[in-house]
């Protein structure tokens, strides 16, 4: 049931997905209510589960897609940047487009209150949905198929993660297959430095990427320094 007042957005995402031989990028959805800030708080859902669901749920329209299990499955498919950029947007819509943060200083020090329009975060150089795979040959010679990582691969990274490969993870979910064969994480693990900085630099130019730096000058020092605007799934939505 909708609530007859709460507000409505729409959006085009940067990417899309692709569904059947439609690309979709439109998104109609509502501000965020009470079902969505229990679904945040849970303690029993992962992060980017917790995401998803809140994505899909406010989704009204996903194109011209309207039935909720095909949202729910588009909404897993979206790349990592467009649900960063959705999310932004019904943080907007449910909040406001003010974010205030303290951020500090690297040359003194000095903590400084920033205010950011988040209506500026963009994402560049993003991929086009019909067009997420990219073969790359290493410097070892191997033939890498790379693919852009989406909502499925966010919750793979999630459960697989542990303290000691979180790299070889946010590598393994973005490799579709290595000499023509399904990768394993062993594979990944023992690939040269080399090899893995070339993939790595591959990866992020197919991504694009979602940017939410901003540039600052201390007013203590006068120093000019770079940061990113605090977008933390769950605490974004609680100021
Ligand atoms: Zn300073």
């Amino acid at each position: 049931m909708e609530d007859a007042k709460s507000s409505v957005g729409e959006i085009d995402l940067f990417t899309g997905v692709q569904e059947a031989d439609v690309v979709h990028k439109h998104i109609v959805f509502r501000e965020l209510s009470g079902i969505e800030e229990d679904v945040l708080a849970s303690k029993k859902m992962s992060v980017s589960s917790k995401i998803t669901r809140v994505l899909a749920n406010c989704v009204q329209a996903f194109g011209t897609i309207q039935d909720r299990d095909a949202v729910n499955k588009m909404v897993r498919k979206m790349t990592i940047a467009d649900r960063i950029f959705y999310l932004i947007q019904l943080r907007i819509l449910s909040i406001g487009r003010d974010i205030q943060f303290v951020d500090k200083c690297p040359a003194c020090g000095n903590e400084d209150k920033k205010d950011f329009d988040l209506n500026q975060v963009v994402v560049k150089d993003a991929p086009v949905a019909t067009s997420l795979l990219k073969e790359i040959l290493l410097p070892s010679g191997k033939k890498v198929r790379i693919k852009v990582a989406n909502g499925e691969s966010e919750e793979k990274i999630e459960k697989a993660t542990t303290d000691d490969n979180a790299a070889t993870i946010g590598l393994f979910v973005r490799i579709d297959s290595i000499d023509d064969q399904p990768p394993s994480l062993v594979h990944v693990k023992q690939m040269s430095f080399k090899d893995r900085n070339a993939l790595r630099k591959e990866i992020d130019a197919l991504e694009g990427e979602l940017d939410d730096t901003y540039k600052t000058s201390c007013p203590a020092c006068g120093h000019e320094y770079e940061g990113d605007i605090p977008i933390n799934g769950v605490d974004f939505f609680f100021p």
